[in-house]
């Protein structure tokens, strides 16, 4: 099989109370496992089966239009997923120092706006889709969400730190209080992972 599902960097149930145990193990186990499983079965025998994920979303309109849906989709979500599960950790969030914490301080006016226009933007997405803060130019930060399993490095862009709001993500614990699930999340973000994916990105 070209690509696995990475395992989670934690136990299923550190993220809790924040985001429950059964979450992340459906989410996990079976979304991930799911998408992963698609994203074989599309590449499998192909010339593409060895390409990295990232330059398979990279390159998207390049490749036969067969592949295109399955790629965008379950490619999507394989690399999608793999990230979120690293830009969350048990015993995090917080305010951000170093680079990445001036950064979004000069660009949202401090670290209460940034948590404020990155809600709007979770809570702006409509039906399935993410939100995620990317890197837009040396050292430039920006918000943007996608609809679906989209990426942001598809349009040139290099997310830092992203929120899934499929309903899948937070149904189970907060119903459709997606609003009250952003809230949260900040009480799980990695900002160690943000600040590498930052630096590396500029
Ligand atoms: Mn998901």
């Amino acid at each position: 099989m070209p690509f696995h599902t990475p395992d989670l960097p934690y136990s299923y149930d550190a993220l809790a109370p924040y985001i429950d145990e059964e979450t992340m193990r459906l989410h996990h186990d079976k979304h991930h496992v799911g998408y992963t499983t698609k994203l074989n079965a599309a590449v499998e025998g192909t010339e593409y089966e060895s390409w990295s994920i990232e330059n398979l979303l990279k390159g998207l309109e390049s490749l036969p239009e067969d592949l295109r849906t399955p790629v965008r989709n379950h490619g999507g979500g394989h690399y999608n997923h793999g990230l979120f599960w690293g830009m969350m950790a048990p015993e995090a969030g917080g305010e951000p120092s170093g680079a990445v914490g001036t950064a979004l301080r000069e660009t949202f006016g401090g670290f209460e706006e940034f948590k404020a226009a990155f809600k709007t933007t979770a809570t702006g997405r409509f039906g399935s889709g993410w939100a995620w803060l990317v890197v837009n130019g040396p050292g430039r930060l920006q918000l943007v969400s996608t609809p679906n399993q989209d990426n942001p490095i598809t349009e040139g862009l290099t997310p830092v730190l992203g929120i899934d709001v499929w309903e899948h993500a937070y149904y189970l614990t907060y119903r459709n209080r997606r609003a009250e699930y952003v809230d949260n999340f900040f009480n799980v973000v990695n900002w160690d992972t943000v600040a590498h994916l930052y630096e590396r990105a500029r």
